[in-house]
Parts: structure tokens; sequence; C-alpha cells
């Protein structure tokens, strides 16, 4: 009898408890098409391997082939890099408690756009419009996508087919590619450069303006920072220039503190508050940069301008989900109560942990990584730096201190990176100077990362 018939048939395997298991993380159709492939395979090659007659034998080449297809998923990850606001790795983090402000709204119906006061069709913004005029000192507001969205279409409402003059200084491109001039461009505006890289007066603004011009923008510029020669026009003068002419000012603030972050021994940054109180008509700032929500781009100013953007038909288009707006809601709330921000909001807890904390956290780790490494490494700790990231504070660092691992190859420090991505939750970190760097200041589960790496022997 050839060896081929000796293969389970497909109904087996699935059937198998391990496969099962496979089938329900993955899904059964992807099962399913991976074991016929598999067997079609295995009866090409002619020699069966032992695992190909036992149906439980499957379970691991199915996860295997289908990790290879569909990827791991999304996992959990230890962001140790020293980048606190990480784009790869999704940015803010939230606490439990601001989760399930949005987890109620998706386990439920909810008056998402239902007035229950009159019983009669709502306004989804109006869950956190008063919340964010109490914050910002703004008239009006409401709530998009994302920053990019937001910017989007303020320009769209108020610069389609029509002149923006934008300071060569602030054409600025962040990561995960959002250039200022493409989305202008996209939202139907004519871009019109004013100044120069380093140098823009007041005087280029106004010589721009003429009766085609829609209105003025001043772009944050996020991640990066001129120095030497250098002159750009402040919020208040070019409020002043735009209320000359009656254009609305728009101050994309990109990363937009809602408090001033000098309270956690950061440097200032402007705020939302601040920027409409210089005279800005309209602010966009981000939901999931340094307010720490989730992503969304949040708009406030002026209660006729904001009822324009509204009516733009791409607000539609790009309005947020019930889930943000749960969360967001909640979020709002607590900026309420400043003092207790670094409690019960994560990411202003990571900005205001002292490096006392953080070293004695570093010993600890360090102990934990020596434990799992072969004796070749070197463990030890070190003060490091980390940078905020997403374009909020581009060069200003915060101490922390890191767990260092050292080794004389520096091919052993590459595959020990492969080998922690491998992890149920992959540990990044990053390499500087020839060593491999574990940062403190954004672990918050030194448990559960003790636990994973424990894993790491072989
Ligand atoms: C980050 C940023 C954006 C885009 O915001 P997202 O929330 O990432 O869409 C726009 N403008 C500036 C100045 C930014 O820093």
């Amino acid at each position: 009898m050839p060896q081929r018939s000796r293969l389970p048939s497909v109904d087996k395997v699935l059937n198998a408890a391990s496969v099962k298991r496979v089938a329900r993380d993955r899904g059964l159709a992807m099962v399913k098409r991976a074991v016929r492939e598999l067997q079609s395979e295995l009866r090409a090659n002619g020699d069966l391997p032992d695992w190909a007659t036992d149906p439980d034998g499957y379970a691991a080449p199915l996860e295997a082939r289908l990790t290879v297809v569909l990827g791991r998923g999304l996992v959990r990850v230890f962001n140790l890099t020293g980048t606190i606001i990480h784009t790869n790795l999704g940015r803010a983090t939230i606490s439990r408690a601001m989760a399930e402000a949005g987890l109620e709204a998706a386990l439920h119906p909810t008056n998402l756009e239902f007035d229950l006061s009159v019983g009669r069709r709502g306004d989804r913004d109006s869950l956190i419009e008063p919340l964010l005029c109490e914050l910002t000192g703004a008239e009006a507001a409401t709530v998009v996508n994302n920053n990019a969205a937001a910017v989007l279409l303020t320009l769209n409402t108020f610069g389609f087919d029509r002149n923006v003059p934008v300071s060569r200084g602030e054409l600025i491109e962040i990561g995960g590619s959002f250039r200022m001039p493409d989305i202008m461009e996209r939202a139907g505006c004519r871009v019109r450069e004013v100044g120069t890289t380093n140098r823009t007066h007041l005087e280029d603004f106004e010589a721009a303006i003429d009766a085609d011009t829609g209105l003025l923008i001043k772009v944050h510029p996020s991640n990066y920072h001129i120095e030497g020669f250098t002159r750009e026009v402040g919020t208040s003068d070019l409020a002043k220039l735009a209320q000359r002419h009656g254009l609305p000012l728009v101050v994309d603030l990109g990363s937009g503190a809602l408090v001033d972050l000098k309270r956690f021994g950061l440097p200032h940054e402007p705020t939302a508050a601040e920027t409409i109180a210089k005279g800005a008509d309209l602010v966009t700032f981000s939901g999931d940069k340094l307010l720490g929500a989730v992503q969304a781009g949040l708009i406030v100013g002026k209660a006729e301008l904001i009822r324009q953007i509204k009516a733009n038909p791409l607000k539609r288009a790009l309005r947020v989900d019930k889930i943000t707006l749960g969360i967001l809601r909640h979020t709002l709330t607590l900026y309420q109560e400043p003092e207790r921000l670094a409690e019960e909001l994560p990411l202003i807890r990571t900005l205001a942990r002292k490096p006392q904390e953080l070293e004695a956290l570093a010993q600890r780790v360090s102990e934990i990584f020596s434990a799992h490494l072969s004796a070749d490494f070197s463990v030890d700790t070190t003060a490091s730096e980390c940078q905020i990231g997403s374009g909020a504070l581009p060069d200003q660092r915060l101490p922390s201190f890191a767990v260092r691992l050292r080794h004389e190859k520096d091919s052993a420090l590459t595959s020990l990176q492969g080998k922690l991505r491998d992890l149920p939750m992959p540990v990044i970190g990053r390499l500087q100077d020839g060593a491999l760097l574990f940062d403190m200041r954004t672990l918050d589960d030194e448990a559960a990362l003790a636990e994973n790496l424990a894993r790491l022997m072989p």
C-alpha cells in the first residue's frame, strides 16, 4: 500500500483537539485550506514525516503556515524603545477604565445620535463638545478620525479652490506619509508658499493675501526644530492679520497638549487653550499623541466656523465611531482635574515617572534578563534618555534608565532581537552604541515581562 494512503482525512485532522484550537484562533476556513495544501505537498514529496499520519501532529505545521499567511495578528508588545508615543507601536495607550467607557458603547445600543430629552435625532459631537469647550475656552468643537482628517476637512471647508498662504518653514512631512503640501492640494487649496525655510515675516503673509485667499494656516513643525537665524510669525500676530482681512486663522497643533506639561516637569508645549486665547479661530490636534486618548482629530474654535465644518459633506466621511467618542468623553472628563492625570491617564503617568523609580526597576529587570540569557551576554543598567515621539517636543529628552545588553558579537545581539520579537509578547528595545537597550520608562507590567522572558531559555 502506498504511503500516502496513510494520511488522515481532512475531517479527521480538523477534529483533532489541537487542530481545533488552531481553528479557533485562525478561523476554520483558513485551517481547512491549509490542511489541504499541506497534504497535497506531502503527497507530492513522497516521504512522509512522522507527524503526517497523526491528526494531532498537524497543529504545529498548520500554526507555522498560517502565521506566514496571516501574520501574528495584533499582539501586545513591550515598547521598551525609549520612544514614548511610538507611532509604529500604537502611540498612546489608555487605561482599562478608559477602554471600558468605549466598550459600553460597543456592547449595547446607545444614544449616540439620539437626543433623549426630546426623543429625536441628535448630534454625536454633543457627547464631547461641552467638555472640549470647557478645556480649551473655544466656543464650539467637533471631532473626526484623526488629526490628518481634521486638517483636511478644515482646509477643504475654507480653502477649496482658494489661495492658502503657508510658511515655507511649516510645509512639513511627518512620519507615515502626512505631507502638508500634499494634504493642502488634496483639500483643493492653491498653496501659496511664503517666506523662506528658516525665516518667515508677517509682511510675507500680508503680501500673499488677495481677494482669492481662503484662510491663513500655521502648522506646528512637530518633528523638527531649526536653530540659528530663524524667524516665525507668532499666532497672535497672524491672528490680527487674519482678522483685518476677515479670514479664519487655523492652527494645526499636531500633538496638542490640553494641560501645561510643565506641571509634570516637562518643557512647555503650546496648549489648545493658549492657542485659542492668542486669537486662533480654529485649532486642530490629535487624540492619541499628547492628549493620551485614542486616534481622533479634534477641531475647536469659533461656533460659526465649526458649523460650516460640520456642514461639509466630508465630515460625514471622516466622522468618528461611538467607541472613540465613549473613550474621548471619559478622557476629557479626567482632564478637568489635572492633579489626578498622573494617576489616571497612562501617558501622563509615563511622562511623570521619576528616574529613581526607573533605576530600581532597571535593576530588577536586569536580573530577570540575566537569569534567562546565556553567560556570554553582559547585562547591566545605565542612565538613558527617552524621546516623547509622534512629533511632540522633538528635541526634548526625558531622563530614564535602561537595561543594557552587550555581547562580543553584534550578530548575537541581532539574533537576540529576533528571539525577543518571537516571544508571545514581543519585547522591542533599541540598538545604541553597540548595545541593546531596554528603556524602563514605558514598562508598566513587570510581572508580565518576567513571565514572558522566562520563555527565552531554549
Ligand atoms: C501628527 C500631526 C498630524 C497628523 O495627526 P494624526 O493624528 O497622526 O493624523 C498633523 N499635523 C501635525 C503638525 C502633526 O504633528
